[in-house]
């Protein structure tokens, strides 16, 4: 896997930038001061601000997995299956296709030196060599006998969440079930890992809003992380702090050793469906359309974003300096990621967004505002 760090790389610039050359009439859009007087209307704009391009359109219902591996962005659509696209070259078709309606999670990694696709297809886990023909997710498949909900790989283990509250600890190495325990009475929603001294840890999500502390080795739960009213569908953790966003509308940082709520964020407006850490800013998004990117250390709000076609945000993944969103509708977007750009509604409402055509379309479609004096 690729690190997800800051660093700003060509490929990252080719990828956004062909996005953006497509978005913007030439030479436009350095003739707008949003800090100072603008120089032009909005209505001049109106032929990019009516596009809701993104850098992978299409109609395939939720996004629910995005991975970068080796210049490779995997799109994981839960009722379509999962499409791989180039981020080192301007298309916008996929290199692959792979069909499925009963998609639930997916991840990619390099197995015995081949990318593989590894997926929770239904009751399945299936494993899918991305050189081998035909190219169907299940060439290789293990009945779990109950649905596969998440899915989560520590070097050559993966462990699987279960509907039943189990996990299953799946040696890809030897290609086998090697451990299966209960951890709760509810279908697991998603794990993240964590560290406690020389213990491999599991972060898990049960439905009904708490979150589990397992010893990844003896299974051996440790502790439980309360605080969330609903489900938690995403986690993250860096270092001694765990990130959730829940269908609760809120963000809790827990501190993973004691078990303490150490923040929670309300600025989200109904479900929040995605978390992203990445180093030192934390990416929220949801129902309400906005990436939000907070500092970590101050834990304040810096900026803010539209994810792919100004959609509900399904998946947020920063990759290099890029901001990966996908959308329920099946959209990618990919936008060049800048925490230090505030772009500053001054309509009320505060926002400073990272992105400046992000800011016109707040204008446009939250301000109703079609020209600026
Ligand atoms: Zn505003």
């Amino acid at each position: 896997m690729p690190d997800s760090g800051s660093v700003r790389t060509e490929d990252a610039l080719i990828a956004s930038r062909s996005y953006e050359s497509g978005k913007h009439k030439e030479g436009k859009s350095s003739s707008y001061n949003f800090d100072g007087k603008a120089q032009e209307t909005l209505a001049d704009t109106h032929l990019d601000l009516d596009r809701k391009m993104s850098r992978f359109p299409g109609n395939y219902g939720p996004v629910i997995e995005l991975q970068v591996l080796e210049g490779s962005l995997y799109v994981a659509y839960s009722s379509f299956g999962v499409q791989i696209f180039s981020l080192l070259d301007t298309s916008s078709e996929a290199m692959a296709r792979y069909s499925s309606s009963c998609l639930h999670c997916m991840t990619v990694a390099k197995l015995k030196g081949c990318t593989t696709l590894v997926t929770g297809l239904g009751g399945k886990l299936s494993f899918c060599d991305t050189q081998k023909q035909p190219r169907e997710l299940d060439q290789v498949s293990f009945d779990m006998g109950t649905p596969v909900k998440c899915l989560l790989m520590l070097e050559h283990i993966i462990y699987v969440g279960l509907a039943t509250g189990e996990i299953s600890v799946f040696d890809t190495k030897k290609m086998t079930e090697t451990d299966r325990f209960i951890c709760c009475d509810h279908p697991i929603h998603c794990l993240a890992p964590a560290q406690e001294g020389s213990s491999k840890l599991l972060c898990v999500s049960s439905q009904d809003g708490t979150i589990l502390i397992v010893n990844a080795h003896t299974s051996l739960p440790l502790r439980i992380l309360t605080g969330h009213t609903k489900t938690s569908f995403s986690l993250q953790v860096d270092g001694p702090f765990v990130y959730s966003g829940s269908g609760d509308s809120c963000v809790i940082i827990h501190n993973l050793h004691t078990g303490v709520v150490e923040h929670s964020i309300h600025d989200n407006q109904g479900l929040v469906k995605t978390v992203c850490y990445n180093n030192g800013f934390l990416f929220t998004g949801g129902m309400d359309r906005l990436v939000r990117c907070y500092d970590t250390k101050t834990r304040k709000l810096v900026q803010v974003y539209y994810g792919a076609e100004r959609g509900v945000i399904t998946k947020i993944f920063v990759y290099n300096n890029m901001l990966i969103t996908g959308n329920i509708t099946g959209a990618v977007d990919c936008v060049e990621l800048d925490v230090k750009a505030k772009h500053r509604c001054h309509k009320g409402c505060k926002l400073k967004f990272g992105n400046r055509s992000h800011l016109f379309w707040h204008l446009l479609e939250d301000h109703n505002i079609t020209t600026m004096t």
